[in-house]
């Protein structure tokens, strides 16, 4: 789970950043939790372009909360993102 307050804080305020709704996040990743199995019925959404995934999804993890993606552009562009916002935060 979240190891501490500052990292839980330092996690929605990129959620914030990216613009993701980290409400309805923390409640899909329970269910993806639960309900992940090779064959998932459960239909999962690129969290780069907002596509639907109906092939194997690309995961990236951060914060203990895993990302999916429908394909390896929006997972670099993804990662090229938490870069920028990384570098921006050490610049100020
Ligand atoms: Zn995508």
């Amino acid at each position: 789970m979240i190891p501490n307050i500052r990292m839980l804080k330092e996690m929605l305020e990129k959620f914030v950043d990216l613009k993701i709704p980290f409400e309805t996040n923390i409640v899909l990743k329970t269910v993806k939790k639960a309900e992940y199995t090779p064959r998932l019925s459960l239909k999962l959404k690129c969290d780069y372009c907002g596509k639907e995934i109906t092939d194997e999804p690309y995961t990236y993890t951060l914060y203990n909360r895993r990302f999916y993606f429908c394909c390896p552009i929006c997972l670099r562009e993804f990662k090229e993102r938490i870069r920028t916002l990384d570098r921006r935060k050490k610049q100020s």
